[in-house]
């Protein structure tokens, strides 16, 4: 809004808002003394932000903090708060203070003017601040700090809660373990088991899987065995492999083709409606002239699709599985012209 000169204007203060930012506010001076006594004297304050729901404070420290070191900061600076400690605020001269309490004051960055606002924690922390505080740390409640940040080189961002909204947190934390514990149908205190005993249940699992599967490649592998198609010279192996992914068709095809160097193992499985192929030469048919390339095209042109391939493997994509048995023909075609 804009307001005129000698307009009357009325304000209002929002006490809930600011409960909880002078919460905050206190909490950063607290959290900046307890930061330096575990840390080191080389602590400063780098930045700092409060808002209702959280804030955070940036301090200057070479390293990544610790666990350790965060629950020994987060311990003082609860302890201060239950001391109970007065909060004073007052107004000093800027020489005075400067002596008094030295540069330290300035935490926040220098403030101008001859008179200092002084905001004195006893024996913990004082800086010049003009911001909104508690009267005594024990009104800050709880100071929970939720968690940490490298922002930049040499600088750790601490977001942190205090009073209701760290109670807040410790709820949205609390909730998280329950919805995990109701999903795996076990107490909280049962859930680290629970999520152990689920990981090696799929270890498990994955191993039965990777065996059924080398067995099915093994049954799959004899199947095609007792269907070979004679082709001029060569012999032609196909199968429609239902259920198999492409992985599973090139271990087969491989093994087969190298297995009867005169062969082609030419291989579908469907992926929704379409027809996959793997299709691998033996070498005795590469010698020939006919490799994976060459293959993948005969193949995919009779079933209207994509293919491709080197050497080694042709590969590709039909339109319907209506066509395979044209594909099949075709390369069959393409053996005996061999001849
Ligand atoms: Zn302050």
């Amino acid at each position: 809004p804009i307001f005129k000169v000698g307009e009357v204007v009325k304000g209002k203060v929002n006490l809930e808002q600011r409960k909880h930012l002078s919460r905050h506010h206190t909490a950063t001076h607290i959290l900046l003394g307890a930061a330096r006594r575990v840390l080191g004297e080389h602590v400063w304050q780098e930045g700092a932000q409060k808002e209702v729901e959280k804030a955070r404070l940036d301090i200057s420290h070479y390293k990544r903090l610790t666990r350790d070191e965060i629950r020994r900061i987060e311990e003082l600076a609860n302890r201060v708060v239950m001391s109970n400690l007065p909060v004073h605020t007052f107004f000093e001269d800027r020489n005075a203070a400067e002596q008094r309490y030295g540069f330290r004051l300035y935490q926040g960055g220098v403030v101008p003017g001859k008179l200092l606002r002084i905001v004195e924690i006893p024996g913990w922390d004082v800086e010049a601040c003009g911001g909104i505080h508690c009267k005594t740390t024990g009104e800050v409640g709880l100071i929970k700090i939720l968690r940490t940040e490298r922002i930049q080189d040499g600088v750790e961002r601490l977001e942190f809660a205090a009073g209701e909204m760290a109670l807040r947190d410790i709820w949205r934390l609390e909730g998280m373990v329950e919805e995990v514990a109701a999903k795996l149908e076990v107490p909280v205190s049962q859930t680290p088991k629970a999520i152990e005993r689920l990981s090696s249940e799929l270890r498990e699992l994955r191993r039965k899987v990777e065996k059924l599967r080398s067995q099915l490649s093994k049954a799959e592998i004899a199947k095609l065995k007792s269907l070979a198609v004679p082709a001029g010279k060569f012999s032609l192996y196909h199968d429609l492999v239902e259920g198999a992914d492409v992985d599973d068709l090139i271990a087969i095809a491989s093994q087969l083709a190298e297995e009867d160097p005169r062969s082609v193992v030419l291989l579908f499985t469907v992926k929704g409606e379409k027809p996959l192929f793997v299709v691998i030469a033996g070498r005795e048919v590469l010698n020939s002239g006919i490799d994976g390339a060459k293959l993948a095209k005969v193949i995919a042109d009779s079933l209207e699709g994509r293919g491709g391939g080197k050497r080694d493997i042709g590969q590709g994509v039909g339109k319907s599985r209506e066509f395979i048995p044209e594909a099949v023909n075709a390369v069959k075609k393409l053996l005996e012209s061999q001849a």
